[in-house]
């Protein structure tokens, strides 16, 4: 059999492409064969992920907001001796955990017939003339096109471009889940999400707390470049920093360890490439994640819809060529976010700047750009006005 659409990855990228491309395809009268393959059994039960996905981005799926574990009004800044909050007043985004998020994300997929391949890696990826062979561990799979949602380490990605993200491009993050009484989180943190600037906290990069429903989400993220360069232990730092910093051992006392992970994230200046011949890469395999925040569901879910879209269209016979749309409409969407928020990484978390000081215009900027509430342009410009 040919498939009309392979999808490689059940993550947020993968899945909003597969509900988007059989959406937009039955607007337009047909009926698309879509095959999702995922190496886990259980899409997004041990991916490593603070969990916060902006309004925004639960708005491009309609998320039912009672899966989330807490819905999320503000954010608290800390910088040094200083602590900043902004509180928007209403929901600005939710904290949900990954499993949760892929698990509503396949229920809107039981309704249409799609096939799904769980605990299936791909290893391979070949063209022959309009078709596309997907080789995994233990099987050929067949398709007119193919979505590369693979994540950060993208096997597809690597077989075609080879390993092209250097180590100051990619960002690693450690994160602690520590169980808590819910009452305590109520308590302490309510519907705010923290985030710690400045050497003291997080040399390079930022240390976050995501309260759930019984426990937090405390992490720690930076480049890999300046994590190799300095020798910092993630994980260890994060254990250092609730047993020396006074204000985060009161917030996270009486917290057992629950759990414990790391993984990366792209932190790019460019986009993609998002287009090869039959193939399209989306999310975190196009780096789309954000390289200030690394904030990544929202671009994962929106690229998806994109990709569906074009799909649904090159799949209707707009002919040869009809991939292209999708790296126009991506680049247009998303490429001078990418660069800013490169440039404001590049400015203001390096070594040697990280004297530079927040202040409250900085903060609201910071605010906006970190909740998605408006591009890092308009963050910009808002903080000026
Ligand atoms: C510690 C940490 C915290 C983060 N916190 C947040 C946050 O709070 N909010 C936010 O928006 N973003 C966050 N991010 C970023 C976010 O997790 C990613 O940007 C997002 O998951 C990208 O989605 P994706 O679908 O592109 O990739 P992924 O979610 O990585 O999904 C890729 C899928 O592909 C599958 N796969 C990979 N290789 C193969 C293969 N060869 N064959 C078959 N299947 C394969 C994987 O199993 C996986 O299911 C965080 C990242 C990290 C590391």
């Amino acid at each position: 059999m040919v498939y009309d659409i392979i999808i490689v990855g059940a993550g947020p990228a993968g899945l909003s492409s597969a509900i988007f491309s059989i959406y937009f395809s039955k607007k337009l009268g047909y009926y698309p064969s879509v095959l999702i393959i995922d190496k886990d059994e259980v899409p997004g039960l041990y991916k490593p992920c603070g969990g916060m996905v902006s309004f925004e981005g639960l708005k491009v799926l309609g998320l039912d907001k009672r899966a989330f574990d807490r819905l999320i009004y503000g954010v608290k800044i800390f910088y040094r001796s200083y602590g900043f909050s902004v509180d928007f007043g209403d929901v600005i985004a939710g904290n949900i955990r990954r499993e949760i998020l892929a698990k509503m994300m396949l229920k809107l997929l039981d309704k249409f017939n799609v096939d799904i391949e769980l605990g299936s890696r791909v290893r391979n990826i070949k063209f022959e003339n309009d078709k596309v062979l997907v080789k995994t561990n233990n099987n050929v799979f067949k398709a007119k096109y193919v979505i590369a949602a693979d994540g950060v380490f993208s096997t597809i990605r690597r077989i075609i471009y080879g390993n092209d993200i250097s180590d100051d491009y990619l960002g690693l993050a450690a994160q602690l889940w520590i169980e808590m009484d819910h009452e305590h989180i109520d308590s302490i943190f309510g519907n705010f999400n923290y985030f710690y600037y400045g050497v003291e906290y997080a040399p390079f990069g930022y240390v976050w707390i995501f309260p759930h429903k019984d426990f937090v989400k405390f992490g720690y993220g930076a480049p890999k470049s300046y994590i190799i360069r300095h020798g910092i232990n993630l994980e260890k730092h994060l254990e250092k920093l609730i047993k020396c910093r006074t204000n985060l051992r009161k917030r996270l006392k009486n917290g057992n360890i629950i759990r414990r992970e790391g993984f990366a994230v792209p932190l790019t200046r460019t986009i993609g490439p998002l287009v090869y011949r039959r193939l399209l890469f989306v999310g975190d395999a196009a780096r789309l994640a954000n390289p200030l925040t690394g904030e990544g569901i929202h671009t994962a879910l929106m690229s998806g819809k994109i990709a569906g879209w074009t799909l649904s269209k090159c799949l209707s016979g707009s002919g040869k060529g009809c991939t292209k749309i999708y790296e126009r409409i991506v680049k247009q969407m998303y490429w001078l976010n990418q660069r800013l928020s490169r440039l404001i990484v590049d400015m203001y978390l390096r070594p040697r700047k990280t004297r530079v000081k927040l202040d409250k215009r900085r903060v609201k900027i910071l605010a906006n750009i970190l909740t998605h509430r408006k591009n890092v342009l308009e963050s910009i410009l808002s903080g000026y006005s």
